[in-house]
């Protein structure tokens, strides 16, 4: 796992360590110092002192100094390696990971309980070599956090679970999630040169569908990225399919190519101003999204929690850079 210190986040000044691009200034984050740091420490000793894995680092999230310095992390179980090979994600590849680790339910409860948290987004990795997809896995970390934290949220950002819909239903069957989450990533015309060939934005919608069918009391999530070769238009046209199945909460994000040009990694097709992550925040809300966090840093588990409070609230979801990420971008 690589260290936090040696993910790729811009500077100050937009540039990567390796000095390779230089960044639009919206896209610039803080590193945290003094208090700020001791608190990324702390998330950080406890993530690896309970042998966990987070898509904080696995995925080289720009956040990761704001989200680790409040003490939040988004967990990824299941191993640290998806048997699929999406092309915008950096999290490794293989067809056949390490066995399930049936000790992990309980190092992710006791690490939920040490870090006090109120509020936790749990994803997982692909396990196409499961039969279920790796979903009874998932349910038992997801009742494993609830049975040591009775009052806390839980977030499950979810796969596809290869469309398996008896396994979705065993998922989802009277487990004490507050949101499912599962992410389109890329409109449907993408789907080819970005995502695994067993992942489609018909299938996610339909996963999205199910669940919801499944589970009406469940609040539903999906994610969309963007510049990756889309059109604005393309990005209002996916929002209204999500909205067709009911998904009530939305984030939508700038892609940022996590390894150099020439690997296997998608290039950044464009960088999309926050004026325009604004007018698609308005649009969504229009179409009926309860919460909508858009912004060039927002991320699928991006203050997850908060978003969700608001959209309780009946609140239009403040999220461009200066609300949902400015005011605590220090930590
Ligand atoms: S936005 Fe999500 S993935 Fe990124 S650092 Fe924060 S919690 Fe982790």
């Amino acid at each position: 796992m690589p260290s936090p210190a040696q993910i790729e986040v811009p500077n100050s000044r937009g540039v990567l360590p390796n000095g390779r691009a230089r960044l639009p200034e919206w896209l610039r984050v803080n590193l945290p110092a003094g208090k700020s740091q001791s608190a990324f420490n702390g998330t950080l000793n406890i993530v690896q002192g309970n042998e966990l894995h987070t898509v904080c680092e696995e995925a080289g999230c720009p956040n990761i100094h704001d989200c680790w310095a409040r003490g939040t992390a988004t967990f990824m179980i299941a191993g640290k390696e998806c048997t699929r090979g999406c092309r915008f994600c950096s999290v490794e590849t293989l067809r056949q990971p390490e066995p399930l680790d049936a000790a992990e339910p309980e190092r992710l409860a006791d690490a939920v309980e040490r870090m006090g948290l109120e509020y936790v987004v749990i994803t997982v990795v692909n396990r196409d070599d499961q039969l279920d997809g790796g979903a009874e896995h998932y349910r038992q970390c997801v009742a494993a956090v609830r049975q040591r934290m009775p009052a806390i949220g839980i977030e499950l950002l979810c796969s596809d679970l290869d469309g398996n819909w008896q396994a979705l239903q065993h998922l989802l069957d009277d487990s004490p999630l507050a949101v499912f989450a599962h992410n389109v990533e890329c409109v449907p015309r993408l789907d080819e040169s970005v995502r695994d060939p067993r992942a489609s934005f018909a299938q996610s919608l339909e996963v999205l569908q199910r669940a919801k069918l499944l589970r009406p009391d469940l609040w539903t999530k999906s994610s969309l990225m963007v510049g990756l070769g889309e059109t604005n238009q393309e990005v209002t046209n996916a929002m209204q399919q999500l909205r067709e199945v009911d998904v009530e909460l939305l984030t939508l994000g700038q892609y940022l190519a996590p390894g150099r040009p020439g690997t296997r990694f998608l290039p950044v097709d464009r960088y999309v101003t926050p004026e325009q992550f604004e007018i698609w925040k308005a649009e969504a809300l229009e179409l009926g999204f309860r919460g909508v966090a858009s912004g060039p840093l927002v991320r699928s588990s991006y203050r997850a929690g908060l978003l969700l409070e608001e959209a309780k609230k009946g609140k239009l979801q403040q999220s461009n850079e200066g609300d949902v990420f400015g005011s605590k971008r220090d930590g």
